[in-house]
């Protein structure tokens, strides 16, 4: 079998892998430089190494299962550390929490800070324990647009217990029910951003985020975020898939509009290859892991639109700050959230398209862990805010303000007697600045969403695109835009659905060969 992969992201990576161990003879197009789409690093003058992208790692098993498939011992390869605590968050009226990594450490610490008893913490925690396990590996391991998946008995069983996943509340109204202080409110509403989603709007079963972080772990790898593309690229290269970088893909060459009326299944409906270099090559499987949207736009012109699917709402997008850092900061960890007074206008302004004039900003800083990553007494900061998905904004202008907000709220928290607004402006010794069109432009998602489309209603997993195509044989789609969803977890599950589809494919194609 030969198979092309377009795009070399986390889904790609992962999936050249899987189908080169299943025999494929499997080639790589990726438009960038090297591997990795949004997880991808880069350098600053001064000695600074930054994560461009996901700083947040967790579910570190669905990238070892990739080793470990191809029967090597992942940690020859691939490591990282369990983090003892999970992030440090501040709110304005001076309160601070860190969030310690396990689930029971959790509800405890939460009750001695915050105006919520423990049993009404741990319930909390078991509810979205029992949550996942109902739906996760009915939701998110499997393809949703098969009939095989809802002739599962588990997936019977979910079903029945649809009234207690908080499908029909709001994940704010289930936090607001449970957990009451708006303090912690506003900690567990974050976790809906881990999507690119709006915690006022995304359905109350998202209210699992947490599980994962505090119950499997948050993890980072021994070399920063980057080390997870590095290290999947370097076992597809001792597989022998073939990488093709700085090679974009034109266009996904389909069998004729009459052979493809005739529908999947039936004699030339399948794929015929891609176009690359203004050039024809043949391939009997293509794996798409471009942004859905930009691949019916740009690579699959001829064919039908899913016009619904490709019309829901875009994930958020971000603004990010790279700084150089010519201090450290012991209050800080690598995981930090300095929250917005006023959360419910701050994603109003986003629904509307903009920046709040009070943001919640996010500050990952992988040198407390990985010490190459900034010069000795120095930090590497990535400080991001949530930001609408690209529609021709200004940003200039925008981010101009943001970056006078982001000093003046930071300033205030780390150095509350300082002179001045501006004084960790002083500080700041290097610097790069990522908007939604930077991120549009530097990793192929349609209006720089970080994570497809959003999980803004009940229907939302239902409608993202599916693994396959419905109507041409051989072509599937994995990767952030697409079935189960945006993230590093999640991406990495597309890459196993897919494979899976193409293995069961390939099987009931032998099984009907004459
Ligand atoms: P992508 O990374 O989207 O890559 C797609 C690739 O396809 C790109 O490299 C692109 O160049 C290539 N391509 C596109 N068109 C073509 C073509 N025609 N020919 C050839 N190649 C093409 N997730 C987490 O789990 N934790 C986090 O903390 C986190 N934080 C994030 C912060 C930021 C700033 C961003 C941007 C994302 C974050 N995410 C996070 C989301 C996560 O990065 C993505 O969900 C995931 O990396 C997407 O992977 P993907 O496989 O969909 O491919």
């Amino acid at each position: 079998m030969k198979t092309a992969v377009i795009g070399a992201g986390i889904a790609g990576l992962a999936a050249a892998v899987r189908l080169a161990v299943a025999g494929h003879t499997v080639d790589v197009y990726e438009t960038n430089a090297g591997p990795g789409g949004k997880l991808n690093q880069f350098s600053l003058p001064g000695g600074y190494r930054f994560d461009f992208g996901p700083s947040l790692f967790t579910m570190p098993q669905y990238v070892d299962e990739l080793f470990t498939l191809a029967g090597e011992d992942p940690r020859d390869h691939f490591n990282y550390t369990r983090l003892p605590e999970v992030c440090r968050y501040w709110w304005p009226d001076g309160t601070r929490f860190t969030a310690p990594a396990s689930t029971e450490d959790l509800v405890r610490q939460v009750a001695q800070t915050f105006d919520v008893p423990e049993q009404a913490m741990r319930d909390f925690m078991d509810t979205a324990a029992r949550k996942y396990t109902l739906t996760g590996r009915t939701f998110l391991e499997k393809s949703l647009h098969k009939v095989s998946t809802w002739l599962d008995p588990q997936v019977a069983y979910a079903m029945l217990k649809i009234p207690g996943l908080d499908l029909f509340r709001s994940m704010h109204d289930v936090h607001e029910a449970a957990l009451g202080d708006p303090r912690l409110v506003q900690l567990f509403d974050r976790f809906a951003t881990y999507n690119g989603s709006n915690p006022y709007k995304a359905p109350g079963l998202l209210s699992m985020i947490p599980h994962f972080e505090h119950h499997f772990g948050a993890y980072l790898p021994a070399g920063g975020m980057y080390d997870i593309a590095r290290s999947v690229h370097a076992l597809g290269e001792r597989l022998g898939v073939r990488y093709h970088f700085g090679t974009r893909v034109e266009q996904i060459l389909l069998p004729s509009p009459m052979e493809r009326g005739r529908g999947r299944g039936q004699a030339g409906s399948r794929v015929q290859g891609i176009q690359v270099n203004g050039e024809e090559v043949a391939y009997d499987t293509v794996v798409c892991n471009m942004d859905v949207w930009l691949a019916y736009d740009r690579l699959l012109s001829g064919a039908k639109r899913p016009a619904i699917t490709l019309k829901q709402q875009k994930s958020s997008s971000a603004v990010i700050f790279y700084w150089g850092i010519d201090r450290s900061f012991p209050e800080l960890g690598l995981h930090n959230i300095f929250f917005s007074k006023d959360y419910a206008r701050e994603f109003a302004s986003l629904e509307g398209g903009t920046l709040s004039d009070d943001v919640t900003v996010y500050v990952n800083i992988s040198s407390k862990y990985v010490p190459e990553d900034a010069p000795a007494g120095h930090e590497n900061w990535f400080v991001m805010v949530n930001a609408p998905a690209h529609t021709g904004h200004d940003w200039d202008t925008l981010v101009a303000a943001l970056r006078q907000q982001i000093i003046a709220m930071l300033s205030a928290q780390l150095a509350p007697s300082a002179d001045t607004p501006d004084w960790l402006a002083r500080h700041i010794t290097a610097e790069r600045i990522v908007t939604p069109p930077d991120i549009e432009s530097l990793t192929g998602s349609h209006q720089g969403a970080l994570y497809g489309s959003s999980s803004n209603g009940r229907m939302a997993a239902f409608l993202r695109h599916p693994n396959f195509s419905r109507r041409i044989d051989g072509l599937y789609f994995l990767g952030g835009s697409v079935h189960p969803g945006g993230g590093l977890p999640l991406c990495l599950l597309s890459a196993r659905i897919v494979a899976d589809l193409v293995a069961d494919a390939n099987k009931s194609a032998t099984k009907h060969a004459p």
